[in-house]
């Protein structure tokens, strides 16, 4: 393995970057270069330090790491080493920039290049609002003019008129650039020259009349259904469960896997915490290939079934990991969260008394 040296910090500019919200990595954070197939790290003055197994290490001087060795910023943020072992050549494991369209509706993901960066998040701490400041997610732009990524021939639209970005997916986010027509999110106009933020069984429409088909333009998107969760009707109160509920019930099986599965991973510092362990995963690994695509496959996991219950498309930007397993882990009549309880031992619910098995 050639000789390298990888930033590691919360400053955009470094070769692994943190996204921590609550700035526990400083922004220059510490340096881990390899040399000679060894591996060494070293604090470049951080304000919370480094820790090798737990201890604290001296700023400014190289310590040698085994692949054994946990290595934490700060209090609590574990960096997995097996990022900096599994590439053996100059690329590293990273978010991709940009795509690539040949003709209007081709393009690939998750081509590795150089000068990509790691960037790592907070499975419980961060937040889609926070997230969403990257701008590392794929985009297109879309009008008249022949500098657009997809270009429509349609006198309605304007010559730039919007640009969408693929943020997850099952999230696009969707700015009109000042069109003369206007752009429609759900056939309500959307405000100009600002971004907003929808589930993918968003429809889109440039003008009143050109709508899009968003799998045409991200064959990697996942088009959310929506299911709508039974009100709970008073009259229904303690009535007997219904084969809907009970299939919605049953469900929860899957969901209860997923986040301890989660939870595993994460708690082991070393393997999946970064980008498998997080709610943002879900997020990225449609881009980054491997990692992601059995969670893909699940449609979207935990986030996808939580943004495909809410009512509008519409994004709220305040969700963790945390909250999305807390009000999708839930009684399929009331709506009450089961917490964290093990999902076999749940056998009613204790608030609206609808006893599942
Ligand atoms: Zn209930």
């Amino acid at each position: 393995m050639a000789n390298k040296k990888f930033i590691i910090g919360r400053d955009p500019k470094c070769d692994y970057v943190i996204f921590d919200s609550k700035n526990r990595v400083s922004r220059i954070h510490a340096e881990l270069s390899i040399a000679d197939e060894k591996i060494y790290i070293k604090d470049l003055n951080s304000l919370n330090g480094v820790f090798v197994n737990g201890i604290k290490v001296q700023s400014n001087i190289s310590i040698l790491l085994t692949k054994k060795d946990k290595l934490t910023l700060s209090y609590d943020y574990p960096v997995d080493l097996a990022h900096f072992h599994s590439d053996s050549d100059d690329h590293t494991k990273v978010l991709q920039h940009g795509i690539e369209i040949d003709g209007k509706h081709k393009h690939e993901f998750g081509v590795y290049k150089d000068g990509q960066k790691t960037v790592v998040f907070d499975r419980d701490k961060t937040q889609i609002g926070e997230m969403l400041q990257m701008d590392n997610s794929p985009f297109v732009t879309i009008g008249r003019g022949s500098e657009n990524r997809i270009v429509v021939n349609d006198t309605n639209i304007s010559r730039n008129h919007c640009c969408i970005r693929m943020l997850t997916p099952v999230m696009i986010e969707v700015e009109d650039l000042g069109s003369s027509n206007g752009t429609f999110a759900d056939e309500e106009k959307i405000i100009p020259n600002k971004r907003h933020q929808y589930t993918s069984s968003v429809q889109i429409k440039l003008g009143k009349t050109c709508a899009l088909n968003l799998k045409d333009i991200f064959p990697d998107i996942q088009i959310l259904q929506r299911k709508n969760l039974t009100a709970p009707p008073a009259a229904n109160f303690g009535a007997a469960i219904t084969k809907k509920e009970s299939e919605m019930f049953f469900e929860l099986e899957d969901i209860w896997k997923e986040y301890i599965d989660r939870q595993n991973k994460a708690n082991n510092a070393n393997i999946g915490y970064s980008i498998g362990g997080s709610i943002l995963a879900l997020a990225f690994t449609g881009f980054t290939g491997g990692v992601g695509t059995a969670l893909l496959a699940g449609g979207g996991g935990i986030l996808g079934r939580y943004l495909g219950q809410q009512a509008s498309n519409k994004i709220r930007n305040d969700l963790t990991y945390e909250d999305a397993f807390l009000q999708t882990y839930a009684c399929p009549r009331c709506k009450e969260s089961f917490q964290k309880k093990p999902w076999i031992t749940v056998r009613e619910c204790l608030k609206c008394k609808i006893k599942f098995r």
